[in-house]
C-alpha cells in the first residue's frame, strides 16, 4: 500500500523511540514484557513505567483499527443473513396494512422501530437511535429489503410527527 514519506518518517521515529526505551530481560532489573496487539512483536521496558502501550507503532494501531472496521462490516453482513424471510413477510404485511384510513397507531411506532432494529422489548433507545440501527440493517444500498426499508421510513416519519 502507498505510504507517503511523512508517515514513513513517523513510523521510523516510533520504531527508534521504542528501541530507545527497550531493555533486555536479563540484566537483573525488573522489566515488563510488552507485545504489540497487531504484529505481535515483543519488547521489554523497565517496570513501573505506566500503562503499557497496545501497539508498537502508529502504523500497527491504524492497521488494527482498519481490521476492526472490516470485522464490524462483516458482522453487519452476517446479521443481514439473519433477516429471515418470516420477518420480511411480516414487515411487508404491516406496510401493506398502512393506508390513509388505517395509519400506523401511535402505540405501535416504538415497538415497530424496536423490531426493525432487532432490539429487545426492553430497549430504552430513542426513536432516532432505533432508526439509525434499523437503517444499517435494512438500507437497500447495502443489501437490505426495500419494502421493509419503506416501512422503516413510515415508522420514523410518524415517530417525528408524534415527537417520540
Ligand atoms: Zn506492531
Amino acid at each position: 500500500m502507498f505510504e507517503d514519506s511523512k508517515s514513513l518518517k513517523v513510523r521510523e521515529e516510533s520504531f527508534v523511540a521504542r528501541h530507545a526505551r527497550s531493555v533486555p530481560p536479563d540484566k537483573g532489573i525488573p522489566v515488563d514484557r510488552i507485545e504489540c496487539q497487531h504484529c505481535k512483536m515483543v519488547w521489554h521496558r523497565p517496570s513501573g513505567a505506566g500503562r503499557p502501550p497496545h501497539f508498537c507503532s502508529d502504523a500497527c494501531k491504524q492497521a488494527a483499527w482498519r481490521l476492526r472496521a472490516q470485522l464490524k462490516l462483516r458482522d453487519l453482513a452476517n446479521s443481514r443473513l439473519r433477516n429471515t424471510s418470516e420477518d420480511i413477510e411480516r414487515f411487508h404485511a404491516e406496510l401493506a396494512a398502512i393506508t390513509l384510513r388505517t395509519p400506523l397507531r401511535e402505540t405501535r411506532i416504538l415497538p415497530l422501530l424496536r423490531e426493525l432494529a432487532g432490539a429487545p422489548l426492553a430497549d430504552r433507545r430513542t426513536a432516532q437511535q432505533l432508526y439509525k440501527a434499523a437503517v444499517l440493517r435494512w438500507h437497500p444500498d447495502t443489501g437490505g429489503d426495500t419494502a421493509t426499508f419503506q416501512l422503516l421510513q413510515a415508522a420514523y416519519h410518524e415517530a417525528k410527527r408524534y415527537e417520540l
